[in-house]
């Protein structure tokens, strides 16, 4: 095998230490964390950017794991449940979850997409799902908000415009 460069390093360590927080998610919330979750989440995690359900399928297919697209959206829906990774709707794609932690303080997060790169970033947004509700509810109507996205630059995309 090839040596590895500093950046394959990195990435394997980051997509391994997804991996664990994951696997210990799905046991608390005792949804089985087959090899097939596992694999998906393994390809999502492995970038900062958001990932299509065929892309999916067909980093699988390289690696010599053929699976048909149902597979793959069950696997996904079950990452979902667990809260491992999330769906960004404009983009029908997915990203790994990054903070894990967020459903335990029930605090909901903000996805911010960068249009330049394609990484996704979450950040606390409970402040302003709290607007939402209140200015809904000003109008006699009960909103049902899950997620809020955000498109933009992300910080390296932005000091790149500088140069
Ligand atoms: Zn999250
Ligand atoms: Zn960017």
């Amino acid at each position: 095998m090839a040596p590895q460069t500093l950046d394959e390093q990195r990435i394997k360590d980051r997509v391994q230490s997804s991996v664990d927080r994951a696997s210990t998610i799905f046991a608390e919330k005792n949804i089985r964390f087959t090899d097939l979750r596992r694999k998906v989440f393994e390809e999502i995690a492995a970038t900062t950017a958001s990932v299509g359900a065929y892309e999916v399928l067909d980093r699988l297919a390289k690696k010599g794991t053929r699976l048909a697209p149902i597979s793959v959206y069950r696997a996904l829906d079950a990452l979902l449940e667990a809260g491992v990774v999330h769906r960004l709707e404009s983009k029908n794609a997915y990203f790994a979850c990054g903070r894990l932690h967020h459903p335990r303080t029930g605090r909901r997060p903000m996805f911010l997409s960068c249009e330049k790169c394609g990484s996704v970033i979450e950040t606390d947004g409970e402040d302003i799902f709290k607007s939402i509700d209140s200015a809904a509810r000003n109008a006699d109507f009960e909103p049902r908000v899950k997620f809020v996205e955000v498109s933009g630059t992300c910080k390296d995309c932005a000091a790149k415009r500088q140069d």
